[in-house]
């Protein structure tokens, strides 16, 4: 990743650029002054001309000014999506999968830019965000081989007729992202919507919106013609009315529960389906012959990486009783040792938290803990910026609020259990079943973890490793549908049968 230029006046009089500079060379043209609304192939203003700021977690510094999606911003965006759907619905898969694949390579290219973009935006560690465009690049390249794979079937049917079931795209598709992978959890949706022949709508978080207006300009250069992804810059009234519009035929959502049952109510009001990836409160369960010490680098990593902030995280640590101060003491090292501060500098493990506000919230839900005294000499904020002090919390008391709210913070709790059918129970004790993490060294307890957990990703002696090309669904609370894998293209299709007479058809009302 490119090195910010340090805030010393360098010796040759030349000022350094300030992140606001960093990020204006980094994004297109045409989107400054608030026109960062990407509708039918170009950059516009808010109708009304609001706009918002863009605010780095880093340090505080100005980064970006956007424009505020409104009502008629939606419907434009809407209209220009319901424009292009259909040529782009009966283009040949294979010359959609071209487009898909030269989006890839423009993303991998410029995957150093998107790495600056996301870690001054986001506050994401560096060494992490380097990641993100390779990985980003790899989803659309998976999901281009879709585009010409999609098979219909036949039914066998007596009576002179021939049945042909067809999947063809829905139509225009609302997308609606949270803060926490900005680029990944666009690029998580865009890749199957378009593979399958969908255009979209997408509104990006309002914290994190700058990697979402660099992926449109790469897009449109990579030959997605006009109108085919459409994004908003905006907040929760900008998604709401999307999510609501009746010219939307499915709504695919990533962020939490309670936003996700909005828009499964505004949805359901124009009666058009939902994809939902909402909230976890995932456990991670050590039973006495783990191995204590890989389970002790599975929880910190889980619970600590990108900040706290991941869906899957299994920070909710159940530990057999037999082994607990063992466990937690290999767990302390480990937290001591990692390196938290200014998320660009590459030997930062743990960055800044995304704003003041979650920084706030996650100080609200965690005030009545009283964590582990834990030395972390290598914890230096960078002033100005939002940071959270990352703690582990032993459970006394099983109703406290960080145990069953989502803390989505660097908050690890551990709570012990004497036989396996409690720490069963413990680990199901949630409305929510996003994932789990087994340590065990019995393949029976494996067996019956995999079986008895309600969650829709189990991993048995691994934490936080899944392909794209693996689905992933939420159960309980944690979500509808499915995203990755083979499966995610099922969502963004629809059925049509047909049914073609090759006899004679006679009227049963004729029939004698
Ligand atoms: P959030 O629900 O507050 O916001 C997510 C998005 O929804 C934002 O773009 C926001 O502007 C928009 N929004 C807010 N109110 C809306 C409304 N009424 N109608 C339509 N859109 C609205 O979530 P967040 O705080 O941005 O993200 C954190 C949450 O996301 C956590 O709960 C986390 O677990 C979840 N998450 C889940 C997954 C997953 O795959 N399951 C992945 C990442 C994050």
């Amino acid at each position: 990743m490119r090195d910010l230029p340090k805030p010393a006046v360098p010796a040759n009089g030349h000022r350094p650029a300030a992140p606001s500079e960093t990020i204006a060379s980094l994004l297109p043209e045409g989107c400054r002054n608030g026109a960062t609304l990407w509708i039918d192939g170009g950059w516009n203003m808010a109708a009304d001309r609001a706009g918002f700021t863009s605010v780095s977690p880093r340090d505080g510094a100005h980064l970006f000014d956007l424009g505020l999606a409104g009502a008629q911003d939606v419907d434009r965006a809407v209209a220009a999506a319901r424009k292009a759907f259909p040529a782009w619905r009966d283009m040949d898969g294979a010359a959609r999968a071209a487009i898909l694949r030269r989006v890839a390579e423009a993303v991998a290219e410029r995957a150093d830019d998107f790495a600056v973009l996301e870690t001054l935006d986001a506050g994401r560690a560096g060494r992490d965000t380097q990641h993100s465009a390779v990985r980003a690049a790899a989803m659309f390249q998976f999901f281009a081989g879709m585009a010409d794979k999609i098979r219909g079937k036949t039914v066998p049917v007596a009576g002179g007729r021939t049945t042909l079931v067809e999947y063809e795209p829905c139509g225009v598709i609302a997308a609606v992202t949270p803060w926490n992978y900005p680029l990944g959890n666009a690029v998580t949706k865009l890749a199957p919507i378009l593979a399958c022949g969908n255009c979209v709508v997408l509104k990006p978080a309002e914290l994190t919106p700058l990697t979402t207006l660099l992926l449109a300009d790469l897009m449109a250069q990579a030959g997605l013609p006009a109108g085919v992804v459409n994004i908003l810059t905006g907040d929760g009234a900008t998604g709401a009315a999307l999510a609501a519009h009746p010219g939307i035929d499915k709504v695919s959502f990533t962020g939490s529960t309670a936003t996700g049952r909005r828009i499964a109510q505004a949805a359901a009001a124009n009666l058009k389906g939902c994809v939902l990836e909402l909230g976890g409160k995932s456990p991670l369960i050590v039973f006495e012959d783990a191995d204590l010490d890989r389970a002790a680098d599975a929880a910190v990593f889980t619970t600590f990486m990108n900040e706290g902030q991941t869906c899957t995280s299994c920070n909710r640590v159940l530990v057999a009783a037999s082994v607990r101060d063992r466990f937690t003491r290999l767990c302390e090292e480990r937290l001591a040792a990692l390196r938290i501060g200014d998320p660009m500098d590459l030997d930062t493990q743990i960055g800044a938290i995304v704003s003041p506000g979650q920084v706030a919230r996650i100080t609200r839900l965690t005030e009545t803990a009283t964590p582990r005294q834990i030395e972390l000499p290598n914890f230096r904020p960078v002033e100005g910026g939002c940071y959270f002090r990352p703690m582990i919390i032993d459970i006394t008391d099983s109703n406290a609020p960080f145990l069953r709210d989502e803390v989505f913070g660097p908050v690890m709790t551990i709570q012990d259990f004497g036989s396996d059918a409690e720490a069963y129970v413990l680990a199901n004790q949630t409305e929510y079943g996003l994932a789990a993490s087994v340590w065990t060294g019995s393949i029976a307890r494996a067996e019956t973890a995999r079986r008895v957990i309600e969650a829709g990703v189990v991993w048995i002696n691994c934490v936080n490793t899944l392909s794209y090309g693996t689905p992933v669904s939420g159960h309980k609370t944690s979500g509808m549908g499915s995203e990755y894998g083979l499966e995610a293209i099922d969502q963004y299709m629809r059925i049509k049968t047909t049914v073609q007479m090759y006899g004679a058809w006679s009227s049963p009302f004729c029939s004698n």
